[in-house]
């Protein structure tokens, strides 16, 4: 085991990154109502090279990009996107949150992508928690949004091979879970209390494991929501800014450029 810390998931004081992830945020706030769609969230910004991917916890998250796509994700789904060569994307909470109010929490993640894919069409996939397969036992749930595992394929589309799942466990539930050894694999629990391969674990708290393990162990002594995320090394040099993550400084620049110049598209953002 890597070690754990507390409140603070992707990039931390230990690390900048556990590769493919480069970043991870969780975010939970209150919405206070009779707010218009375009008051809250974030509007148009682009981004290119990486995969920001968004875990919907409570409420929701409507995306709207520069390909035309728009879609709405409740509790449970994901917002998946592989940025590619570039697009422009709004994250907002719907309008119907906005202006009822209530609480909203995600988890945003940032995926790497090998430098020969960095530059592929981009890729969107809205997912329900529906539309998630999962496995269901007794004490415990895990969906499996991307990879797989035992015999269960997450639906979206990645370009090194990784697993990424999310889950609950309650109180008492035992869980294993076998992960290729040669993955750099991140546990982060979004709230109660867990037992990872015989070490005590707080909600917030973040566990890493760098190529060492292919047993995570986990025990619930409180009910708790999990996510996992576990992938191959890329192991290529990274050079980022802002929302681009690319290999060189040269190509940060053309990023900036592309942007500017309106090569990642345009978004015109609908409010109703
Ligand atoms: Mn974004």
């Amino acid at each position: 085991m890597g070690g754990h810390i507390l409140e603070q998931p992707l990039p931390n004081n230990y690390m900048n990154q556990l590769d493919p992830f480069l970043l991870i945020h969780h975010a939970e706030w209150e919405l206070k109502g009779n707010q218009r769609q375009q008051e809250v969230g974030i509007g148009g910004h682009p981004h290119r090279g990486f995969s920001p991917v968004t875990f919907v916890f409570q409420g929701d998250v409507r995306h709207q990009d520069s390909f035309g796509n728009d879609a709405t994700v409740k509790a449970g789904g994901t917002q998946w996107m592989h940025a590619g060569k570039g697009i422009v994307h709004s994250e907002r909470p719907s309008a119907e949150l906005a202006q009822k109010g209530g609480a909203q929490e995600i988890i945003q993640f940032w995926v790497n992508t090998p430098a020969k894919y960095k530059m592929e069409k981009p890729y969107y996939l809205p997912l329900s928690e529906e539309k998630t397969p999962s496995i269901k036992e007794e004490n415990y749930t895990v969906q499996i949004v991307a990879g797989e595992y035992k015999g269960i394929r997450g639906p979206a589309k990645t370009f090194s091979p990784m697993l990424l799942m999310r889950g609950e466990i309650k109180e008492g539930g035992v869980a294993e879970f076998e992960i290729p050894s040669h993955f750099n694999t991140l546990l982060y629990l979004l709230d109660g209390g867990l037992v990872v391969n015989g070490e005590r674990v707080e909600k917030k708290d973040l566990v890493w494991f760098k190529n060492d393990g292919e047993l995570l162990n986990i025990s619930a002594d409180e009910t708790t929501r999990f996510i996992i995320l576990s992938g191959a090394p890329i192991d290529e040099k990274i050079t980022s800014y802002g929302p681009f993550v690319m290999n060189t400084q040269t190509e940060i620049m053309e990023a900036l450029r592309d942007a500017q110049i309106g090569k990642m598209g345009v978004l015109i953002e609908n409010f109703n």
